[in-house]
């Protein structure tokens, strides 16, 4: 009997092949398509015999993520040969380098804020998502964004980067916050495997100082005024979880040195050396604590923070935390 994933990867295969016999006729070197269909047809077999997936080498199940990207791969990555691993290595770190390409400016200008964010990935690539968007259909405004999709490594990297597409394409048509989160949300439903999320904020600041933020079950937003101290509690599901959500919002008033805090569970979650986790909370205690001249200042204070907590003990997760400050 054949699993669910063995009977997914079995129409994607056929589908290959499918394509791959018309190339056949239409190619000017059909040797080479007709060695990708014998591989193809040496992965049907396998899947006929329950031993689709599994390392050639070692008889481990390979890597799900690798296989999404190509149902072809034969074994698991400690067994790839030297050119395999050669191969690899160069995909994942241009992987590494479109990543980077989609981060906003760090020298970004904004009307009436000022920005600074720190994006750093566990390993060559992230599944948090970071974003700041000049709009050009308001022009004294900008949207902010970030975002966690679950897991870690290229299959959430590959879906940070549909975010990326979704959230620049919607910021773009004038529709109200609101209804970018829904349709972002639909796209992502639609689009992702329903074993993957993302957690997400979502902001409009205009630059008098108006915000008006989304909160799709991320970590909570920091909001520091010069008397108080605020989170923005989460209104919505995380994107990709169903495909028919709505999404709420709240309106804030920030006025000069108004800061707003936004981060991943690579801040919060990040644990000392005996487990315990930086939280929300001393991230609040620090922010209350910090008076800062400048939204990098507060940022290199908070890394500075974070890295006094965790001390030797080793990070598991990616980290983003972008600080936006009202000028
Ligand atoms: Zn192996």
């Amino acid at each position: 009997m054949a699993t669910q994933i063995e009977v997914m990867f079995a129409e994607r295969l056929s589908d290959r092949k499918r394509r791959l016999e018309e190339a056949v006729y239409r190619s000017n070197s059909p040797e080479d398509v007709r060695q990708l269909l014998q591989e193809v047809d040496r992965a049907l077999d396998k899947i006929g015999k329950g031993t689709y997936g599994l390392c050639e080498t070692c008889k481990e199940p390979i890597e799900t993520d690798r296989l999404n990207m190509d149902p072809l791969v034969r074994y698991c990555i400690d067994h790839l040969s030297s050119s395999e691993q050669r191969a690899l290595e160069h995909d994942i770190s241009t992987a590494r380098d479109i990543q980077v390409g989609l981060l906003p400016r760090k020298s970004i200008t904004l009307p009436g804020w000022q920005s600074a964010y720190h994006y750093e990935p566990l390993g060559p690539v992230s599944g948090d998502y970071c974003d700041i968007i000049l709009n050009e259909t308001r022009p004294n405004s900008f949207f902010f964004i970030v975002g966690d999709v679950t897991g870690k490594g290229i299959a959430a990297s590959i879906l940070m980067s549909q975010l990326h597409a979704t959230f620049r394409t919607l910021a773009q048509t004038g529709i109200p916050l609101g209804e970018i989160m829904q349709r972002a949300n639909r796209i992502f439903c639609e689009a992702s495997l329903v074993t993957h999320f993302a957690t997400l904020v979502c902001g409009l600041a205009d630059k008098n100082g108006n915000v008006e933020i989304s909160n799709a079950g991320h970590c909570l937003p920091v909001v520091v005024k010069s008397d108080a101290i605020d989170t923005i509690p989460s209104s919505g599901l995380p994107l990709g979880i169903s495909c028919d959500v709505k999404y709420k919002s709240s309106m804030l008033e920030l006025v000069h040195g108004d800061r707003i805090v936004v981060y991943t569970d690579g801040l919060s979650e990040a644990a000392d050396e005996s487990g315990e986790l930086y939280s929300e909370e001393r991230l609040k205690s620090l922010l209350k604590t910090t008076e800062s001249s400048a939204a990098s200042d507060l940022l290199a204070a908070s890394l500075k923070d974070l890295g006094r907590f965790i001390g030797n003990s080793k990070r598991s997760d990616d980290l983003t935390i972008l600080v936006l400050q009202k000028v």
